[in-house]
């Protein structure tokens, strides 16, 4: 018998997190060691009694401390940003799942990359925010960083039909999200409620107001960038409503690769916890019996201007991607809080990295303070 994989879930009360519970749980080849949450506590508790985990660790020390952790046999509460890191860099971890939303997820997912280990990564801020350092380290510590995010485990499928210097383009596929037909007046009208309606996938909320802006393509650009080493003109979007076929890539020969599977994130984060191997799983399977279409159409720039800031962030690297991960992180939350409109979301974020002061070769410390910097514009621009 092989010896059990033992995974980690940063974030498991979130989207990415149940659902990699569910992955764990079907699969006898992989043991979950420790879990993460930072408020739903009623929830992480539910995840200790439902699946056993060694370590469990409240990351907001706040919430931890209105809240009674029973003693349970066999497992370890730990709370504070500290107790994450350490979940991360745990000697008996082999896999993490870095699923934190935003920015809350870098100091984890850069322990864990730090420590070597292999890295499931959901937390796609990671990358826009520091990249090009990120990667670096993962080079220097031997860490392996498989993506999570559906269109980057698509390419990463694709591209194992040939050699990375054979890859002419990597075409990312986008839903078009809820807001696909609208024109411009009708963008300039959208609700909070509409926003959040998104028709293909069912996840958190910032990543789903992200599909509606297409900020969240503009971050997958910047992400495809550094994870596989690609010159921003490589990448290209298509529009794809169904979202069945989760991105594709060209060769040098003209020959397309496409991975394709019902929109369901079990999939891409099975594959990113028993890479190299594939097994039977929880994910659903296509329906031949049925008749489907598949479309792909062109991304339409002008009506969704978050595109360009992708493939102009993409292209400057240095501070570009902390400024834009959280001008935007910042501009999703005030417009949830309804204090700025839907498209707004996009130009603030816009007029914030016009005004920051470019640097090309940042120190990681560096980029939290542009970090801070651009929440605080965000802010003012709003006032
Ligand atoms: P979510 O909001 O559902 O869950 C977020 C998780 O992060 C929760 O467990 C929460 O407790 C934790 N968290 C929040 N703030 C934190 C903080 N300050 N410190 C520590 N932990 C904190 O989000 P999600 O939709 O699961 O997305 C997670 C990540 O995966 C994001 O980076 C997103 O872009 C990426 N992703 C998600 C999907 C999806 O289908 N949901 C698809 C692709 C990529
Ligand atoms: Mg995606």
């Amino acid at each position: 018998m092989k010896p059990l994989k033992n995974i980690a879930i940063l974030g498991s009360t979130g989207s990415i997190g149940r659902n990699g519970l569910e992955v764990i749980e079907e699969l006898p080849e992989l043991n979950l060691f420790g879990i993460s949450g930072h408020s739903s506590l009623d929830n992480l508790l539910n995840q200790v009694h439902e699946h056993h985990p060694s370590i469990v660790v409240c990351s907001n020390p706040e919430a931890a401390r209105q809240y009674d952790f029973p003693q349970t046999a066999g497992v370890e509460f730990q709370t504070g940003a500290s107790a994450l890191v350490d979940l991360a860099q745990h000697p008996e971890v082999d896999t993490v799942l870095a699923a934190i939303v935003g920015r809350a997820g870098l100091e984890s997912t850069w322990s864990a990359i730090e420590a070597g280990k292999t890295v499931a990564l959901a937390n796609k801020e990671t990358l826009v925010l520091a990249g090009s350092q990120v990667m670096q380290m993962a080079r220097q510590s031997g860490a392996r960083i498989l993506p999570v995010d559906s269109e980057h485990s698509a390419i990463f499928q694709a591209m194992q039909a040939g050699q990375a210097n054979e890859v002419r383009r990597v075409l990312l596929t986008a839903s078009g999200g809820p807001f696909r037909d609208f024109n411009s007046n009708q963008l300039k009208t959208v609700t909070v409620e509409q926003a959040l309606s998104h028709p293909t996938w069912k996840m958190g909320k910032k990543i789903t107001v992200d599909s509606a802006t297409m900020m969240n393509k503009a971050l997958e650009i910047i992400e495809a960038r550094w994870l596989f080493g690609l010159e921003p003109n490589q990448i290209e979007v298509i529009i794809h409503p169904q979202s069945i076929v989760h991105s594709l890539v060209e060769f040098n020969d003209s020959s397309v690769m496409a991975q394709m599977s019902p929109p369901d994130m079990k999939l891409p984060i099975q594959y990113a916890l028993t890479y190299p191997e594939r097994m039977p799983g929880p994910a659903p399977r296509l329906d031949f019996r049925k008749a489907m279409a598949l479309e792909l159409e062109p991304a339409d720039l002008d009506r969704f201007p978050a595109l360009q800031l992708g493939f102009d962030v993409a292209q400057s690297g240095g501070t570009a991607g902390a400024v834009l991960n959280a001008a935007n992180e910042s501009a999703v939350n005030a417009f949830l809080e309804n204090k700025i409109s839907f498209c707004n979301i996009v130009t603030a974020c816009r007029d914030v990295l016009n005004q920051h002061e470019f640097e090309t070769n940042p120190s990681l410390e560096k980029l939290i303070s542009m970090d801070l910097w651009a929440r605080k514009e965000i802010s003012e621009w709003i006032a």
